[in-house]
């Protein structure tokens, strides 16, 4: 069984247009088998695993032996699981055929790893890296080691797309580094625009999709995106395991992200001709469970009824969005005025109250989960008036409507007797 009993059949119920939910059914006994369900508000930290991820993880675990390294039976069955794994992950993303799959810790170790693939003639940089204020640090901090430019993200996407575009119009720009969906609001960007900017001006794109990723069919074929990075553990899967897809070129001759066994043709005691293709970066022992588990979630996600998924999701975050804008005092965050898609993210404030204590009370007093704080995202908290931080809601298949009244009922008696 799965750590958090949520399966797909579960979530497939919840699946019903806001207008169809009866008042009955939102008032519906919130305590089952006399334990108060856990109300999971924090899927955008770390979904919990779909349970047929968990029973694929059993399902692997006998065969379980080192890859690429031994001709017995279970290692030639992990290694084919774990290459297939590859394989699946391409797909997910609509990769093109020769696109490379490469497996990570998770989407800040993908993004380090580009870094260390960005073009260069005689060890120099031969662009910069251009990215927003608005992403998350995993998409920030690689790039400061290196060549890099920012923008401050207008007030409408418009005026956002306008910038970025004056901003590669000036040259030298040799990646578009973006995220395909803020952690921090849930605002979906348009990454097949923003791709087609990036080229217009001779640059590549990649784009953070740790968040788009688990709410989101992606196709980078059709997009035209060069990369993409996500985590397993944001896609319902178990923690360890991310991934970089993309453009087989600057990956094959960027500094190997991991030195060491299986990344090397042929290591001589002072020197070294480094492998192509993804085993150039995963030196040592590679995270098979994490791979095949990654690429399992990934089959689910893509057998799901997409407009049903969706469907769902909406639900409950105009559910939410609207409960919590009727609460006086509430305030719900947006980075753009523009009204975009968004994923299952909620962000908002409490006003005269710490986001800190309101995450703690919410936890204790009602059993409801969720983040508070700056979401690893400084640069735009501060630009939106909350240096200090505030509270974000997330959910995804497995999230109810009950949980999101649970929320609602949690902040209207804080309002109601402080804390
Ligand atoms: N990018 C975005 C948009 C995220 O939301 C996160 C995690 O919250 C990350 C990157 C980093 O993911 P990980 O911690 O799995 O590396």
């Amino acid at each position: 069984a799965s750590l958090v009993d949520e399966s797909l059949p579960q979530a497939a119920a919840a699946v019903r247009p806001l207008a169809a939910v009866t008042g009955a059914e939102l008032q519906a006994p919130l305590i089952q088998g006399g334990h108060v369900r856990y109300a999971n508000l924090d899927y955008g930290a770390s979904a919990p695993a779909l349970s047929i991820v968990s029973a694929y993880l059993n399902e692997v675990l006998p065969y379980y032996a080192s890859v690429h390294r031994g001709a017995g039976y279970a290692s030639q069955i992990s290694t084919s699981v774990y290459e297939n794994s590859r394989n699946i992950v391409r797909d997910f993303v609509g990769g093109r055929p020769d696109d490379s799959v490469i497996f990570t810790r998770n989407t800040t170790d993908s993004l380090n790893l580009l870094a260390g693939c960005l073009p260069r003639v005689a060890g120099e940089f031969t662009g910069e890296v251009l990215y927003l204020d608005i992403e998350h640090h995993a998409n920030l901090l690689p790039w400061q080691g290196v060549p890099h430019r920012s923008v401050v993200a207008a007030p409408t996407l418009a005026e956002t797309l306008d910038k970025l575009r004056g901003e590669l119009a000036q040259g030298g720009v040799s990646l578009l580094a973006v995220t395909g969906a803020s952690n921090v609001t849930g605002e979906i960007l348009p990454i097949a625009r923003l791709a087609s900017l990036a080229h217009e001006h001779g640059a590549r794109i990649v784009v953070d999709a740790a968040q788009l990723a688990p709410h989101r069919r992606i196709n980078i074929a059709e997009a035209d995106v060069d990369y993409v990075v996500f985590s397993g553990h944001k896609l319902y899967a178990p923690f360890g395991a991310g991934v970089v897809v993309g453009r087989p070129d600057w990956l094959d001759a960027g500094t190997p992200h991991l030195a060491g066994g299986g990344a090397v043709r042929e290591a001589r005691l002072d020197s070294v001709s480094w492998a192509a293709g993804p085993a150039r970066h995963e030196g040592g022992s590679p995270n098979v469970l994490g791979a095949a588990t990654l690429a399992r979630a990934t089959q689910v996600l893509a057998g799901l009824d997409q407009d049903a998924w969706h469907a769902h999701e909406t639900a409950i975050r105009s559910y939410l969005v609207k409960g919590l804008e009727a609460i006086d005092g509430v305030t719900v965050h947006k980075i753009f005025n523009d009204s975009l898609d968004t994923i299952g993210v909620v962000n908002f404030s409490v006003e005269g109250f710490d986001a800190g204590l309101v995450a703690a009370y919410l936890a204790a007093e009602h059993g409801v989960g969720l983040r508070d704080g700056r979401f690893c995202a400084h640069p735009l908290l501060k630009r939106l008036g909350l240096p200090s931080g505030s509270l974000r809601a997330s959910f995804g298949v497995g999230s109810r409507l009950e949980d999101a009244t649970r929320l609602l009922a949690g902040i209207e008696e804080l309002k109601r007797n402080g804390l």
